[in-house]
């Protein structure tokens, strides 16, 4: 796995810093562990992790400067994207949020074995109310449609601060759909960034939103509300 990595890393220009690779390593070496017992990933091979996980994450590194940046992760599962992207960065201040008990505690077990500084939470992001414009940057991987998902990471992100939104490589229309909401929630659509997943013939993409002005204190609405209605023009 530490091969995949270094050369995957070195092919999309991300700096190793001392120790982040073996870290990594042993990251992943835990999440397959745990997955033997519990459902955390789809994704049940080295190889699959190293690439599909560790380097599409990585891959937002490129995207934006995370130096020292206070960064939220909604709906981080098992720890995608934030995790990865707090051990190659690790001045970032890390905040992970996922509704099921068991992925928090696997994050929260993981990040303490192996020293990863991050805050962990357990709940629904549209119920934590002190989350609320505090953060640089959000960021999200396979939780909702845009539209949906722009309610529940746009909130918690400062005016000035981005939003990226880490979809497949055909997510045009849907991000289109999506341009109401956005706009009601304070953001604007920046553009769409594609790239290739090293070691693969996989292309991902990442939706980047910039925060423009405050949200409008009635959002989020209650989960039952966003995906009932979710904010169309
Ligand atoms: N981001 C991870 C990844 O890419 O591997 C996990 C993706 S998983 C398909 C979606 C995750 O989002 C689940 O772990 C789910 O519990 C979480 N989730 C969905 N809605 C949420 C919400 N409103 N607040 C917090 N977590 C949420």
């Amino acid at each position: 796995m530490e091969d995949i990595l270094r050369s995957g890393l070195a092919e999309l220009g991300i700096d190793v810093p001392p120790g982040a690779a073996e870290t990594l390593c042993a990251y992943g070496q835990r999440l397959l562990e745990a997955n033997a017992v519990t459902n955390l990933t789809a994704i049940r091979d080295k190889n699959g992790v190293a690439r599909l996980h560790f380097l599409d994450c990585a891959a937002l590194l490129k995207l934006a400067d995370f130096a020292g940046r206070r960064v939220i992760d909604i709906g981080s599962g098992a720890g995608f994207p934030g995790v990865v992207l707090q051990v190659l960065q690790p001045d970032i201040r890390l905040t992970t949020v996922d509704s099921v008990r068991k992925k928090t505690d696997f994050v929260r077990e993981t990040c303490a074995s192996l020293d990863i500084e991050a805050e962990i939470l357990w709940g629904r992001v549209e119920e934590l109310p002190r989350l609320r414009e505090r953060f640089d940057i959000a960021v999200s991987r396979a939780v909702a449609e845009l539209d949906v998902l722009a309610e529940l990471c746009l909130p918690q992100v400062k005016p000035g601060g981005l939003f990226f939104a880490m979809k497949g490589p055909d997510c045009a229309e849907e991000v289109g759909a999506a341009e109401f909401a956005i706009k009601a929630l304070g953001g604007r659509i920046r553009g769409i960034e594609r790239y290739a997943i090293p070691g693969t013939d996989v292309t991902h993409a990442a939706v980047v939103i910039e925060k423009q002005k405050p949200t409008p204190p009635q959002y989020p609405r209650r989960f039952a509300q966003i995906k009932k209605k979710p904010l169309r023009g």
